[in-house]
């Protein structure tokens, strides 16, 4: 017996909690591609983040609905504008990797205020985005926590 109390436990085993065991796929589009067609891509996905890659497949932006709101009002040609133009971009995206802790990866979202991190892989070009962590997947840890627990 180890004189822990349950939440004791429960605590050390969340902090265990890696990115590789709980991402999903990322969904990405190139710069190239227009704020029309991410719109599209975004419904059709039903996602709430892009992240933008170039010609290597390396990440070099990222696309919230806030930003593509942004961009529609008063446009007259969606079809016009490169999404690059109105991306975030690097270096200022905040990333995670496979190994990292899931907990770090909730207090990230947190602190910066964001739905999306995309979880990537150093490779000679650059990032390669492998995954993403999003508020919805820290939600479905938490209740399948609490459920799994009860039964
Ligand atoms: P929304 O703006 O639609 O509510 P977010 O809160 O995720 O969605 O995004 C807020 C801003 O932060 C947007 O301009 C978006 O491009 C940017 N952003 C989103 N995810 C990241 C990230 N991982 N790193 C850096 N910036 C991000």
């Amino acid at each position: 017996f180890t004189g822990k109390t349950g939440s004791e436990l429960l605590t050390e085993q969340i902090k265990k909690f890696k990115v590789q065991q709980y991402q999903h796929v990322p969904i990405v589009v190139k710069e190239s591609v227009s704020v029309y067609d991410a719109i599209s891509t975004m419904f059709l996905e039903d996602v709430g983040t892009l992240f933008v890659v170039d010609e290597q497949s390396c990440l070099t932006g990222v696309l919230s609905r806030k930003d593509l709101l942004r961009a529609s009002i008063g446009q007259q040609d969606l079809n016009a504008i490169p999404v690059h133009i109105i991306m975030t971009r690097m270096p200022n995206i905040t990333v995670c990797r496979k190994e990292d802790l899931l907990i770090d990866v909730a207090m990230k979202l947190m602190n910066k205020q964001i739905d999306g991190i995309p979880v990537v892989r150093d490779v000679d070009a650059g990032l390669e985005v492998i995954g993403r962590i999003t508020k919805t997947t820290i939600t479905k840890v938490f209740v399948e926590l609490i459920t799994n627990d009860q039964v």
